[in-house]
């Protein structure tokens, strides 16, 4: 059995404090929220902090406010259940309410938040094992060794983002706030992610993330796709976000965003391109899922075969897309199993 190692657990009531407590445990310290991943993580060796900064006791963290009308607010505490269920996210965000509720499990969706979802660590098949096995095969340079396995020749690492709330956000256009003990910032989500499997996040390790801000929901429409190998649960292997303005027929605004084909999410922003001004007719759905399909490169790094990963790329974007024509035929449904 796997063991948590120990470690002292701090419970800050505000958050300002919550960044003076990382401030002062420099390395040591990490911020837990729901610890579903953060947890398992530890018990592998993967994380070693031996202090935790739970956000459990700040209440302020916690819940979704505003409206369609002016934009939502979600703290970043507020369960990926409640975000899947919460009646303005399903109705006016759509998108996000199929991520948050495709993620894991139901119990670990009661417990995970979408701030942790948001922040998960990037996996790879060489990282996600048990210390004992990192070890019979020497480490990789993630965690407590020197080389990518992967990519032996690589000066990085390329363990793949899988959030599937991150990719929806992104092209939902939110803006994260950031709180740390020198004060805040307010920024787009795309600028929160790095191109690096290890310092995958844009953030310094005292900054907390505080509140997600969608923007009025303006007549957007969004769908999320999501490849897995169990139904049940499984995190992505591929993740496919859309949302797109109409103004009639026609495409006034897109954005298409891959999950778990680099280390970050992935824009595709030519693909996106090609739809504005047009009517998302079959061939235009078919050149756009054409283009899409370019920046998805993903690595020999996770569930199934990285060549069957990049060519449902390209399926799921045409599915996507055929779902916000309305000419989708169902087949697939939300996870869209392979
Ligand atoms: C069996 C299993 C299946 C899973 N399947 C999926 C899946 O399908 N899809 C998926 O996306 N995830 C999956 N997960 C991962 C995890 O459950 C979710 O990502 C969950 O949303 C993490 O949220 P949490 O609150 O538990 O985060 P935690 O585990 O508490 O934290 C995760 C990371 O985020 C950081 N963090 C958390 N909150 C903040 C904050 N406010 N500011 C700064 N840093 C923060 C932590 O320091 C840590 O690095 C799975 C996990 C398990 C164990
Ligand atoms: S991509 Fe390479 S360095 Fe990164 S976790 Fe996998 S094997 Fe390790």
């Amino acid at each position: 059995m796997m063991r948590l190692p120990p470690f002292t657990y701090l419970a800050p009531k505000t958050v300002a404090d919550a960044a003076r407590l990382l401030r002062e445990h420099g390395a040591d310290a990490m911020v837990v929220a729901g610890g579903t991943d953060l947890y398992p993580n530890m018990k592998r060796r993967q994380f070693e902090p031996t202090v935790l900064v739970g956000l459990g006791s700040i209440s302020e963290l916690r819940g979704v406010g505003g409206s369609a009308g002016r934009g939502l607010s979600i703290g970043p505490m507020t369960t990926l259940t409640a975000v899947s269920q919460h009646a303005d996210v399903a109705r006016d965000y759509p998108g996000l309410a199929t991520a948050a509720g495709l993620v894991s499990s139901p119990q670990l969706r009661n417990m995970g938040t979408i701030g942790g979802n948001v922040c998960v660590d990037t996996r790879c098949n060489y990282y996600n094992q048990s210390f004992e096995w990192r070890k019979a095969i020497g480490f990789c340079m993630k965690k407590d060794g020197d080389i990518c396995l992967v990519a032996p020749g690589s000066p990085r690492c390329w363990a793949v983002s899988s959030s599937d709330t991150a990719p929806v956000l992104w092209s939902l256009g939110a803006r994260v706030r950031l709180v740390g003990p020198d004060g805040e910032r307010t920024v787009p989500i795309a600028a929160l992610y790095r191109d690096d499997g290890i310092e995958y996040l844009a953030k310094r390790r005292d900054e907390i993330l505080a509140e997600i801000l969608l923007p009025p929901a303006d007549g957007w429409q969004s769908v999320y796709l999501k490849l897995r190998r169990r139904g049940s649960f499984d995190f992505p292997v591929l993740g496919v976000a859309v949302a797109l303005r109409h103004e009639g027929h026609v495409v006034r605004e897109a954005r298409i965003v891959l999950g778990a084909v680099a280390s970050l999410p992935r824009e595709a922003t030519v693909a996106a391109q090609g739809l504005v001004g047009e009517r998302l007719t079959p061939e235009v759905i078919a050149r756009a899922a054409d283009i899409a399909a370019g920046p998805a490169k993903p690595l020999d790094n996770t569930d199934y075969a990285h060549f069957y990963r990049k060519r449902m790329t390209r399926v799921f974007v045409a599915r996507a897309l055929r779902r916000l024509a309305g000419l989708d035929d169902g087949g697939g449904a939300d996870e869209g199993m392979a």
